[in-house]
């Protein structure tokens, strides 16, 4: 049985005020449960906040993303040592948006991704396809792609202790979800490729659901064998949307 995860995504969002509030209406509505980790990644200024916050609680916390450098001469970067010294326990890497809007292509996805085993932060490596993607059928390819990008510089041990999302961009912010047997199948997919590196790495990785998940499409998604949890944006603002999902795991 592998473990599952509900994992929030706060993106560019929160205030400390707002924060306080947020994390006392989840520190109420989340309580522990077995074999089921729940966490929020959140802007890197707010990390201490979390940390003096959820500490003692079930949810855990960590980071949106991490420098692909280690120090130096880089304004305006956290590193993925950083991040770890605030107590996070993830950090995401590769997420559409940074791929998108930020240039994190294959190869710094993979640099990065180095530095956030380095500080000991489980990393959540996020992989998808557009909707023209989709819809010219090159979804394997693509995610096919990013995946072994990754392999190739890392290799296959780097998934050892890590999370995958598998995130449609079409279904990111949209309220557009996959289907749980769309979804099931590229989770598959994914399963299958890295299954051809080494097979019990494949079957212990847990790979979570991004994309529009809700309180009232959780349950569907989560009930797929090769589903292992969520990656949650904009519900997982909303505290009852994001308790409702987590009682759905
Ligand atoms: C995300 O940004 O990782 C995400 C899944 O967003 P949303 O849930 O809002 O689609």
């Amino acid at each position: 049985m592998r473990h599952k995860y509900m994992i929030g995504n706060w993106k560019l969002n929160g205030s400390l005020h707002g924060n306080e509030a947020l994390i006392s209406a989840l520190k109420s509505g989340i309580q522990s449960k077995a074999g089921a980790t729940c966490a929020v990644c959140i802007s890197a200024p707010y990390l201490a906040q979390a940390k003096q916050l959820l500490a003692g609680s079930p949810i855990r916390w960590g980071a949106q993303d991490a420098s692909r450098y280690e120090k130096g001469a880089y304004t305006g970067e956290v590193s993925a040592a950083m991040v770890a010294e605030f107590g996070s326990t993830f950090c995401l890497v590769g997420h559409s948006e940074r791929r998108a809007l930020f240039g994190d292509a294959d190869e710094v996805v993979a640099e990065k991704l180095g530095h956030i085993k380095a500080a000991r932060l489980t990393p959540i490596i996020c992989v998808g396809e557009t909707l023209d993607e989709r819809v010219a059928g090159r979804t394997e390819q693509v995610v096919g792609r990013q995946i072994d990008a990754l392999m190739v510089a890392r290799g296959v041990d780097i998934l050892r202790d890590g999370l995958l999302a598998y995130e449609p961009v079409w279904a990111i912010g949209t309220g557009k979800t996959a289907s749980p047997q769309e979804a099931q199948q590229v989770h598959a997919f994914i399963r299958g490729r890295i299954a051809g590196l080494d097979a019990r790495i494949a079957e212990s990785l847990p790979i979570l659901y991004g994309g529009s998940v809700k309180a009232s499409n959780a349950a569907q998604l989560l009930a797929m064998p090769d589903i292992d949890g969520g990656l949650v944006g904009g519900a997982s603002l909303v505290a009852q949307e994001f308790i409702g999902i987590w009682s759905a795991l």
